[in-house]
Formats: C-alpha cells, sequence, structure tokens
C-alpha cells in the first residue's frame, strides 16, 4: 500500500493565508500550525465566574473561585473572582483541564465552542474531563454536559 503524504506547497499558501486573516479563528489556524494534533473524545461541562457557578463548583470540590469561600467571613479577596488558576483572566475561551494531562497553555478546539486554551483547573477535572468559561451564566447552562471529538494541540 501506497501512502501519499506530501506537505507539499500548499500548506504554505494555506499558512500565507491564514496569516491574512486577523480573525480569532485564523490567529488559532496559525497557532497551531505544525503543531502535533491529537483527537480525544472528552466529556465537557460549563461554567462562568458568578456566584452560582462559583457556589457549585465549591459543592462538587473544585476551587475556582477560591476568594469568595475563603476561610473566615472577610479573611478572603486574596483571587479575584474570574482568575484561573493560571493567574489569567478567565474569558471565552478559558479551559480547565487535568493538568498533568494537558499543561497550561494547551490550545484545543471543541465542536460548538469553538478554540479555548488550558488556563485553569479543578479537583474534579481529571483525565478527559473539560469546563468551559463561557462569559454569562445562561450560555453555561445552555452548554450543559456534551460529549465530544476535542482537537488537542501541543
Ligand atoms: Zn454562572
Amino acid at each position: 500500500m501506497r501512502m501519499m503524504h506530501r506537505t507539499g506547497p500548499w500548506k504554505r499558501l494555506l499558512a500565507a493565508m491564514l496569516s491574512a486573516s486577523f480573525a480569532l479563528q485564523g490567529c488559532y489556524s496559525l497557532k497551531t500550525f505544525g503543531m502535533q494534533k491529537e483527537v480525544v473524545v472528552m466529556e465537557t461541562t460549563a461554567y462562568c465566574s458568578c456566584k452560582k457557578c462559583c457556589g457549585w463548583k465549591r459543592k462538587h470540590g473544585l476551587f475556582f473561585c477560591p476568594a469568595v469561600y475563603a476561610s473566615g467571613p472577610k479573611e478572603g479577596e486574596r483571587k479575584k473572582v474570574g482568575i484561573t488558576a493560571d493567574g489569567s483572566k478567565a474569558k471565552n475561551g478559558t479551559i480547565a483541564a487535568d493538568t498533568r494531562r494537558y499543561t497550561f497553555g494547551t490550545i484545543m478546539h471543541v465542536p460548538g465552542y469553538g478554540w479555548g486554551e488550558g488556563h485553569d483547573k479543578g479537583s474534579a477535572i481529571k483525565g478527559n474531563r473539560l469546563d468551559l468559561f463561557f462569559s454569562s451564566h445562561k450560555k453555561a447552562l445552555e452548554w450543559g454536559r456534551r460529549t465530544l471529538k476535542i482537537k488537542v494541540y501541543r
């Protein structure tokens, strides 16, 4: 059996076309260009930075918002709500993953969610589990729980 696997000039042409685009999708296409791609089936859930989500997470043993619920009634505020485990600001595209498997900065493409990067973690986020950050609670609720084929780049 013959395998045709040519990295011809079309790839360079594609890269040039992508670099001309300043859209987010284009950025990620460029960023991941030449990176190792892996497709992993993962279970995804959603969260946002509202108190409801933080409370829910805490109840389930996660630690996305330690400041709000830090011990002592007024002791908290060590960390701001919406700041991820690696210190970046949670925004659309912020993904919580198992950092033993997917280090901070791992780029992922989630069908229906889009491009994202691992910047957060949680004690219940183990193995092939992801938590996707949404800017609104409504959107997070709409997402619910989905098992999807995730493209992982590193
Ligand atoms: Zn929420």
